[in-house]
């Protein structure tokens, strides 16, 4: 396992669910504080929180906040300080969700939020907790693209363009901080199953006649590895990029693709 983050404090956005909460364990198993933030209600968090002590005994703070909304971004970002006054170390922007409707119609609001919680939040978010770990000459900053930064698919319009957006942000931030002992990269996943890819298995299963397993296999086959990606191998990336060995990588985009991009 990858270097001990006792003492760092992380926000992992988008961790009630899927690669965030993935994400979330492998720097909570390192020693790190975090603040999960998601959507979700008051028995989602109080479940995380039992896990998070039980199998780690970190310190868990739990944030509700709806990233599409400024207000909201701004209430994270002072609880944060309330709880941690020199702020944080390690910010991973990974909230995310996904829509899939022809560009003709797809509807305005949606187009908004998406590129809101994708691309607007984690700039607000990096906004506010970067000066102080300008201060602290440390700082991680990972924004979570996806293949769908590198390369587009029909019927994704906003998403395909949050994840290009945030990749350029990254290489953007990375170039203002670098020598600052701050580091920004993205990680670019392709299929990992989680409830926003399976959503898609099972419109495709609903809207082809297939069973669960042929729209999986047909979505997973893109990789040429035609195996998924596991949420741990996010997890440990994340955990890499915070490890002294990465002290060096910013700006990357990182693809974890079993080759689909490759090709
Ligand atoms: P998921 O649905 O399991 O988790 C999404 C998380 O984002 C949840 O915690 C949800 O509460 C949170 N979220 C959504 N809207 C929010 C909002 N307005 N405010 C605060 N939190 C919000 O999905 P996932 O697959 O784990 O996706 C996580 C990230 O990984 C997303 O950015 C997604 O685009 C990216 N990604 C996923 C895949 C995949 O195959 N699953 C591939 C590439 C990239």
């Amino acid at each position: 396992m990858s270097g001990s983050l006792k003492g760092l404090v992380a926000l992992v956005t988008g961790a009630t669910s899927g690669i965030g909460l993935g994400i979330a364990h492998s720097l909570a198993k390192r020693g790190c504080s975090i603040v999960v933030n998601g959507l979700g209600d008051a028995k989602v968090f109080e479940n995380l929180k039992e896990d998070f002590a039980r199998q780690h005994g970190v310190d868990t703070h739990f944030s509700g906040e709806d990233l599409a909304k400024l207000s909201d971004i701004q209430k994270l970002h002072n609880d944060v300080l309330k709880l941690y006054p020199r702020g944080l170390d390690i910010l991973v922007n990974n909230a995310g969700f996904q829509h899939v409707c022809p560009v003709e119609s797809f509807p305005t609001e949606t187009w908004d939020a998406m590129i809101a919680v994708m691309l607007t939040a984690p700039f607000h978010l990096t906004q506010r907790f970067l000066p102080r770990m300008r201060v602290k000459g440390w700082g991680r900053i990972i924004n979570m693209s996806s293949t769908h930064g590198h390369v587009a698919s029909a019927n994704k319009s906003a998403y395909i363009s949050a994840k290009h957006g945030i990749i350029g942000f990254t290489k953007t931030v990375a170039i203002e901080t670098a020598g600052s002992g701050v580091t920004c990269n993205a990680i670019c996943p392709g299929y990992v199953e989680t409830p926003l890819s399976m959503k898609q298995v099972e419109d495709r299963s609903r809207d082809q006649g297939i069973t669960l397993e042929e729209a999986k296999a047909q979505i997973v086959g893109v990789h040429a590895s035609k195996q998924p990606v596991k949420l741990e191998h996010i997890g440990e990336m994340a955990a890499f990029l915070c490890s002294p060995a990465a002290d060096q990588m910013t700006g990357a985009s990182l693809v974890v693709d079993g080759g689909w991009t490759a090709q």
